[in-house]
């Protein structure tokens, strides 16, 4: 399929986000170069910089540093030739599938004449014959997918950019829809010569694309970049395909950093807040008590995965938060319990509620907030005021979220308590006396 025509080429691209002691560095140095005829699957935590790469590729957003070269020329403005499907597609909701798709024929400039057929024709390839006249509310999510799939098809990019573009559907329309894409790229019943897709799911990238490059965070850089030599159609359960998801694993979960770059600063000082992993804290518990059943003392990531049934986005986040409060080391693809895990796991409810709380409160977000209660009146805060605080170090939705996981962890440990009427947060008082910190 890979043919030696360069199309892109991303050199030494930086990104910088933020103005004064904000100022910092997204995403540095990243060199990437797709060839015609490559699906290539863009792997990373969140916030390592996938997103803004992607806007960047697309000429949506000039870097801060490089270049990014598009058949060997400079990219001037918006790439005429890449198209980007995001995760959750915006329709126009008072237009009808087929009027939503003839809009961005419109856009590209194709005559009124010709307008219906070739978005029928288009609709027809993404599998929605018969849902022409429906409005995008009377549509599934995998549907309504497809029509974002219809209109970036309609541009015809030679270049397709998908932004996580499975992760917002049900298990099973991603799964369908993965397949529809998957024909029209192999069948070749699209012009579009490459595809680079930002993917948070392994065993997805494993089982779609012809390269993968992974990404780590702080600063957001490629750290590897490997072929998956598999056939089509490949088998989820081959050994083949298994020992390559095991590889990524063993990219992705191996990166242990020390303290000071794992735990990150909090909010007002320098340096970057280190996000928390949006988790359960049941979820958590019940794969260290999983962990406790194991016969031996590491476990593959992998194989954790598929024996809690849960995807490998929501057991990375799971493994990140298991190492941020150092409940399990995880080194080349491999989880093992430490002490305090084995502890943790084996508790009962509140001498877990004690570990947490003594592990949290070394977070420096977490000491942040405590900190920033206790100066105020009633220890206690508006929680908007606290969103607006981390709005400062994150975008507005990641603030909420991180705040949300702040309450919950904060709630479970009992450090925390949040009275929903008021929208108000305290620091939890036991036996009188603000717990200590
Ligand atoms: P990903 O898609 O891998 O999750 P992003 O490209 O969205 O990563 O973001 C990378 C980093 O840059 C994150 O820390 C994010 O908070 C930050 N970031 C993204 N966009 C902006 C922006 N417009 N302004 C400030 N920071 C941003
Ligand atoms: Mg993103």
């Amino acid at each position: 399929m890979k043919t030696n025509n360069v199309l892109l080429e991303v050199k030494n691209i930086s990104q910088k986000y933020g103005s004064g002691e904000k100022r910092f560095t997204a995403v540095q140095s990243v060199n990437l170069t797709l060839s015609e005829g490559e699906f290539v699957a863009l792997l990373g935590p969140s916030g390592c910089g996938k997103s803004t790469l992607l806007r960047i590729i697309a000429g949506l957003q000039k870097p801060s540093e490089g270049r990014v070269l598009y058949r060997g020329e400079p990219l001037a403005g918006v790439n005429p030739h890449a198209s980007i499907v995001f995760q959750t597609f915006a329709l126009f909701p008072w237009l009808n599938v087929q009027e939503n798709v003839e809009l961005a024929l419109k856009a590209r400039g194709v005559a009124a004449a010709l307008r219906t057929a070739h978005a029928l024709d288009l609709l027809d390839r993404v599998g929605l014959d018969g849902f022409e006249t429906a409005y995008p509310r009377e549509l599934s999510g995998g549907m309504r997918q497809k029509v974002g799939f219809a209109r970036a098809m309609a541009v015809e990019p030679e270049l397709l950019c998908l932004d996580e573009p499975f992760s917002a559907l049900d298990v099973l329309s991603a799964e369908a829809l993965r397949g529809e894409l998957l024909e029209l790229w192999l069948g070749g019943s699209i012009p579009t010569r490459a595809i680079l897709m930002v993917s948070h799911n392994i065993e997805e990238a494993v089982f779609m694309a012809d390269r993968i490059v992974v990404m780590d965070k702080n600063p957001g850089r490629v750290v590897a970049d490997f072929e998956v030599p598999l056939p089509h159609p490949r088998k989820h359960k081959s050994p083949e395909f298994q020992a390559l998801v095991d590889q990524a694993y063993a990219i992705l979960a191996g990166q242990t950093q020390p303290e000071a770059i794992e735990l990150g600063s909090a909010p007002g000082e320098p340096g970057m807040t280190r996000a928390l992993p949006e988790i359960s804290i049941n979820d958590l518990a019940g794969m260290l008590e999983h962990l406790t059943t194991q016969p031996q003392k590491a476990m593959d990531i992998y194989r954790l995965a598929s024996e809690l049934s849960v995807d490998s986005d929501h057991l990375l986040r799971l493994t990140e938060a298991a190492e941020l409060m150092s409940f399990a080391t995880i080194q080349k693809g491999d989880i093992a319990l430490t002490p305090l895990g084995e502890t943790f796991a084996e508790a009962r409810i509140l001498a877990r509620k004690e570990i947490f709380a003594t592990r949290i409160r070394r977070l420096p977000i977490f000491r942040w907030v405590i900190n920033l209660l206790r100066a105020s009146e009633g220890r206690k805060l508006k929680w908007g005021v606290i969103q607006s605080a981390l709005e400062l170090e994150f975008p507005p939705e990641e603030a909420e979220q991180q705040l949300n996981t702040l309450v919950d962890w904060g709630r479970y440990a009992e450090v925390l308590a949040y009275d929903d009427d008021e929208e108000m947060i305290y620091l939890e008082v036991s036996n009188g006396q603000t717990v200590p910190v």
